[in-house]
């Protein structure tokens, strides 16, 4: 771990941490290498006395709070004196459903299991208790890319935040962090204010009978469903555009397709075959993922863009285009190669769009970013880095 430690060193001489115009009045806090708790409640009135602390410490975890404070370097929460947050948003892979992440279970003693190999949470070997770790395929960022997305196409056009206040980064792990700058006024919404928000992009308490998707009888009046367009406003919106991306999978008729994204004129004989199911599966696929614990936390701490995520090595990225967002070793400051020892077999196996064939305990020699994101992840250890 020593040299790991070094190399975090070396590259907080220099990094260029992202930081808020507003730092000096933000809590820091880091979680150093060897320790499972966060030194809090930290402040700077500059970024040399950041810089100087940090390498001091070196973090394997480097965060700022969403908050701005009187006096945020104060323990209490009360006498910190809250100012307003930013409007943060988290997608963790992890909670997309189908996300396919491989599942290790490691033992303080190096020994390494799969999940078909324990029973409980006790090592087979020594006995000790295991923790769990993983691997986060290629496939799963894809994932998580479709739902972030997602979520700035809502920010822009329905909460009409414009893009310049809106910042999308890699978390350097398995997910994806985004900030929004708010105005003074703004940024003074409560947790509760902040829950509808999260609500709403997640679909909760959505009724199909008020959006008018369905036909309904009041009393001996029927009317009919309306079809959304891609020019409505909402949910109705939203599901026109999951329905048009989706089209070929739930076999939607062309005409139909036509009239949703706006080629063809209002008609009220467009109705959609099956559309109780088709509704359903629409909403669903315009929901965000999003972690609502994240987003309604006005005191959260967020990671520091530009800095390490101690979990793999890589750095904590802000994303200029979305959409080509890929898992590559660009994303590690390192560069070069090491000597890895593997502590399990890792048999065609894609970490970072990089093939892998590694056998337990064998050395090879491999990129050095992939063999930080094996070693921090406790799946091998570095012999030596060359
Ligand atoms: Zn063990």
């Amino acid at each position: 771990m020593k040299q790991i430690i070094a190399l975090f060193k070396e590259y907080y001489r220099k990094a260029q941490l992202i930081l808020p115009k507003d730092y000096a009045l933000r809590e820091f806090a880091i979680q150093p290498f060897n320790s499972n708790t966060y030194i809090r409640h930290l402040a700077f009135s500059s970024v040399n006395e950041l810089r100087k602390y940090i390498l001091e410490k070196i973090p394997r975890h480097l965060y700022y709070s969403s908050a701005r404070y009187e006096n945020p370097g104060l323990k209490d929460m009360e006498s910190k004196k809250w100012l307003g947050s930013d409007l943060v948003f988290d997608i963790d892979v992890d909670h997309i459903p189908d996300c396919n992440i491989t599942e290790y279970w490691i033992c303080p003693n190096k020994h390494v299991f799969t999940n078909e190999q324990i029973k409980d949470n006790r090592c087979p070997i020594c006995g000790a208790s295991l923790e769990k770790t993983s691997i986060v395929t290629d496939e799963c960022i894809t994932k998580g890319v479709r739902e972030l997305v997602k979520l700035v196409d809502i920010l822009v056009e329905d909460f009409g935040f414009t893009k310049d206040k809106i910042k999308s980064y890699f978390s350097g792990h398995r997910g994806f962090h985004v900030h929004v700058e708010l105005n003074e006024q703004d940024s003074l919404m409560d947790s509760n204010i902040r829950r509808e928000i999260v609500d709403y992009i997640l679909g909760l308490g959505i009724n199909i009978h008020q959006l008018k998707l369905t036909d309904e009888k009041i009393g001996r009046v029927k009317r009919h469903a309306l079809l959304p367009r891609i020019n409505d406003y909402g949910w109705r919106r939203r599901i026109a555009k999951a329905l048009i991306e989706y089209k070929k999978d739930l076999n939607v008729e062309d005409i139909i397709v036509d009239y949703v994204s706006g080629k063809l004129q209002p008609n009220v004989s467009h109705t959609l075959n099956n559309a109780g199911v088709i509704l359903e599966n629409l909403i669903d696929k315009a929901k965000v993922l999003v972690d609502e614990k994240v987003t309604i936390d006005i005191h959260r701490l967020i990671r520091i863009p530009g800095s390490i995520n101690g979990k793999t090595g890589l750095m904590v990225t802000e994303l200029k285009s979305i959409e080509s967002f890929k898992l590559t070793p660009k994303l590690s400051p390192f560069k070069g190669y090491a000597v890895l020892k593997p502590f399990i077999d890792l048999k065609n196996m894609s970490i970072m769009s990089m093939k892998i064939d590694l056998r337990k305990n064998t050395p090879v020699k491999i990129e050095l970013p992939i063999a930080i994101y094996i070693h921090l992840k406790g799946l091998g250890e570095i012999m030596r880095i060359i």
